[in-house]
């Protein structure tokens, strides 16, 4: 990670640098061990080696330098905030990692010991005051998804500017009529943080530049059904992970390139690893940079991962926005509706998302499927159970797991996941 031309402008975000340091440098080892070491990997990975190496310098840097220019910077910790309307009012919409250990003590003093992972990093990345991305926002959005983080927000609330966007929990016209109205106060939100008017131009360029970047990342996931695979799980997780605070259009076109070079390799019937490596798809709660974790040990047990079924992944991409739309009230439309298909396990009932992952696991030709859970997220852990019978059901092969970030349990969990990838084999 680069950093000797980037410390003034972090100090001028208030940074502690001492511990930044340590976070980076912590990091570049991570990285290093478990991303560069890969062999075989496709030459596009380097765009995407070389945004990580830079991901706390020079995109903070045009984030910097966008504020400059009178732009505003939009933080975000859910897929429910819809980022066309963040962009249709020229603002720049990131998301924050929150995947990493960090500030867990002062976190503690915010939240309940026995709350997930996910939340404790974003509450301890502030109050340790070592993301830059965090501390360059002018407004954080949250949302009512989970109850963890509907109350952490509440305190979150007393150390950064805060905006909470309201999501139903069912899907009924009741829940409609709520999400329309929620996505229309959001767009009031931006228009006022920006001072920008929201048109139908700027909301139709908006939605065809989210929906290129998921039709790209869709592109990746169609490419990965492919035997041998022909790149990693974890590149295709960092590539995911990446998605969410680089620039659309440039991380379209970068992707898009490296979509191309798969294409030779699946021709050339090329992979990253044997025809009869096992496959598989992981499936359950988001994993935000850096949390590598899991990745870094079914990969190094013998198995591939073909797929992930989570927001960082294909529950952010799997549906895109109608671009008929003509007029503002027939876009915002539009909105609504692709984003009330959102099969996040906050919804009650939640059937769909049962029929999506079984869906997908075959589309990937997948031979299990990993569920991964943050411990004490209640909504993906009572779905891992409901998911286990689901997929018994269908006669494939599952295993669940509850972790969270620390390396304490990797033993255990490469004892585990080898045996699952033994019966898979
Ligand atoms: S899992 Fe649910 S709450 Fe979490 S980011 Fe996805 S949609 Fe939002
Ligand atoms: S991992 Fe679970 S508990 Fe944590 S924020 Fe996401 S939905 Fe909530």
């Amino acid at each position: 990670m680069s950093e000797a031309p980037y410390r003034e402008m972090w100090e001028n975000l208030n940074m502690d640098l001492p511990a930044h340091d340590a976070l980076l440098e912590v990091l570049g080892k991570f990285y290093g061990d478990i991303y560069m070491s890969q062999k075989g990997r496709l030459q596009g990975m380097e765009y995407l080696d070389f945004v990580l190496s830079e991901v706390h310098g020079l995109r903070i840097k045009e984030l910097q330098d966008a504020k400059a220019e009178g732009r505003k910077i939009v933080g975000t910790f859910c897929v429910f905030v819809p980022e066309e309307l963040t962009l249709a009012a020229e603002a720049i919409h990131v998301g924050l990692c929150a995947g990493a250990d960090a500030g867990t003590e002062q976190a503690e003093k915010l939240v309940p010991r026995n709350t997930c992972a996910l939340i404790k990093s974003f509450i301890g990345f502030k109050l340790a005051k070592i993301c830059p991305y965090t501390e360059s926002c002018d407004l954080i959005v949250g949302e009512t998804t989970c109850d963890g983080k509907k109350k952490a927000y509440e305190a979150f609330a007393e150390h950064a500017p805060m905006y909470i966007m309201e999501v139903p929990q069912q899907k009924r016209e009741a829940d409609r009529q709520l999400l329309k109205a929620e996505i229309l106060r959001y767009k009031d939100k931006m228009e006022k943080l920006t001072g920008k008017t929201i048109t139908a131009d700027s909301l139709k360029k908006s939605i065809k530049v989210v929906n290129d970047r998921r039709r790209v990342l869709q592109r990746l996931n169609g490419l990965r059904s492919a035997n041998p695979a022909p790149i990693s799980g974890r590149d295709a997780l960092l590539i995911n992970q990446v998605s969410f605070y680089d620039d659309p259009v440039r991380f379209t076109q970068s992707i898009n390139a490296l979509c191309d070079q798969m294409e030779v390799r699946i021709k050339a019937k090329e992979g990253v690893a044997p025809a009869d490596t096992p496959r598989v798809l992981l499936s359950g709660c988001p994993m935000a940079v850096p949390n590598w974790k899991l990745p870094y040990v079914i990969e190094s047990s013998g198995a591939v991962i073909v797929g992930e079924e989570s927001c960082i992944g294909e529950r952010n991409t799997r549906d895109l926005v109608d671009e008929s739309g003509e007029t503002l009230e027939q876009m915002i439309d539009a909105l609504v509706d692709r984003y009330l298909r959102i099969d996040c396990a906050c919804f009650t009932p939640n059937d769909e998302r049962m029929d999506n992952v079984t869906a997908m696991a075959g589309a990937q030709n997948a031979d299990g499927v990993i569920q991964y859970s943050l411990m004490f997220c209640q909504p993906y852990e009572h779905e891992a159970i409901k998911l286990g019978k689901r997929l018994d059901s269908e006669e494939i092969p599952s295993l669940a797991i509850a972790t969270d970030y620390s390396m304490e349990d990797i033993e255990q969990l490469k004892t585990r996941v080898e045996a699952f990838v033994e019966i898979l084999k």
